[in-house]
């Protein structure tokens, strides 16, 4: 059942606990990439924009747990929000007691506090019930806005929704979007339906890739795992990155994917030292015949063709994991070959990965889909369907 939203509730007059995901990138002392905030701003305007009083918390990097630190301080978080915001943003206290209380008792409507990291506190990674409960007492109504963390069960995402009792416990518009792509589109699927699978490990990807081949009409495979599909038919990899011990459940999955499962038929490899670079003595072969000395590192123009042909004849598109080295040109053209072939398509596309999401922003096509995920591990969690306590916790419409 579709869950309510923060649209959905009165916040006039109330205060708003909203828990986003402002987990950026620093960089002495300010803050390198304002991506996630800016995703949560729609949600944070409509609490403000509707007189409410908004109580932000996320997790910022890894503390240990023992107190405030002052590397993983949400300080410069707090800066850069008021700088979009227009507005004060007052820093919590990292007592998390009574001070904290104090301010959070003192806010009046519009007014935004944002609390310090809550990994400062041991109970949050733990799920502790007393957190979550005191965190709770601080508000009358909980957002939840974090989609990169709604697969975890800390306290902030789980026993702060339990803890809320009757109050009303809602989505933000961020988490709300990311559903209504991962999980919803997914489901009931304009078709064609074709899912392009790569990155690095087959053994990432397994239950995406057994679940997206009940689901799709085509699962095209590219990136590293391709070798070990590869070297399960008996090909020859050279130097590829592959998983010898993946290859029976390789079969397997090649077995139930039938006609629909694609595999590349021409690989572009590279005769690289340790590190992978652009200008290495390159070579493109049919697929299984990679040279001993050499690496895949893309998918070859051929099989590009024969993929972006498929894609662009397809409804839904599903996307997670470059197909190749898309870091180092010239091994970004096989990745490059897809975004384009995604961008052209007229339907639904959507892009889930953290990798994923970069390659399609390193090269200028995220405008031209229709969702780029801001979840990397959750979008892959959900893309397997699997079901997110912190979401199931909010109220039905
Ligand atoms: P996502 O984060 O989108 O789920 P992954 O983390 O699974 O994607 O994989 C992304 C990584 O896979 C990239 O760093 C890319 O360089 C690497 N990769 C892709 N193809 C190859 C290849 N042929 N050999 C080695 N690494 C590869
Ligand atoms: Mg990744």
């Amino acid at each position: 059942m579709a869950k309510k939203t923060i649209a959905d509730v009165d916040v006039s007059g109330k205060t708003v606990l909203m828990r986003v995901d402002f987990n950026v990138p620093l960089d002495a002392g300010h803050v390198r990439d304002d991506r996630r905030i800016r995703m949560a701003l729609p949600s944070i305007n409509s609490v403000l924009e509707r007189g409410g009083r908004l109580i932000l918390m996320s997790h910022l990097g890894r503390p240990k747990g023992e107190g405030f630190d002052e590397k993983f301080s949400m300080k410069p978080v707090a800066e850069r929000l008021s700088e979009l915001l227009g507005r004060p943003v007052q820093l919590g206290s990292a007592d998390f007691g009574d001070e904290l209380r104090t301010q959070a008792q003192g806010l009046k409507d519009g007014d935004v506090l944002l609390l310090e990291n809550l990994r400062f506190h041991p109970g949050e990674k733990k799920g502790d019930a007393e957190f979550g409960q005191f965190l709770a007492s601080l508000a009358d109504i909980y957002c939840n806005d974090a989609f990169g963390t709604c697969h975890r069960e800390d306290a902030s995402m789980v026993a702060v929704p339990q803890a809320m009792g009757d109050k009303p416990k809602v989505m933000g518009f961020l988490v709300e979007k990311e559903i209504k792509y991962l999980q919803d589109a997914i489901a009931n699927p304009e078709r064609p339906f074709v899912a392009i699978l790569g990155g690095a490990k087959v053994s990432d990807k397994i239950p995406v890739i057994r679940r997206l081949l009940g689901l799709c009409d085509t699962v095209l495979i590219g990136g590293a795992m391709a070798y070990t599909f590869s070297l399960a038919q008996g090909g020859k990899v050279g130097k590829s990155l592959v998983e010898p011990d993946m290859v029976e459940l390789a079969k397997e999955l090649m077995a139930e994917g039938g006609e629909k499962l694609k595999l590349p038929v021409d690989t572009h490899c590279g005769r690289c030292a340790d590190e992978i670079t652009g200008d290495c003595e390159k070579q493109i072969v049919e697929a299984g015949q990679i040279p001993d000395d050499f690496q895949g590192l893309d998918i070859g123009p051929k099989t590009a063709e024969a993929y972006g042909e498929i894609i662009r004849s397809a409804k839904t598109v599903v996307w997670n994991g470059p197909m190749g080295v898309f870091e180092v040109p010239p091994f970004d053209q096989g990745t490059r070959a897809v975004a384009e072939a995604v961008a052209a398509v007229d339907g639904t596309t959507i892009i889930g990965g953290g990798d994923s999401a970069a390659a399609i922003e390193q090269l200028g096509f995220q405008d031209k889909v229709s969702h780029v995920s801001t979840g990397g591990g959750a979008s892959l969690a959900m893309l397997e369907g699997k079901k997110f306590l912190a979401v199931e916790l909010l109220d039905d419409k």
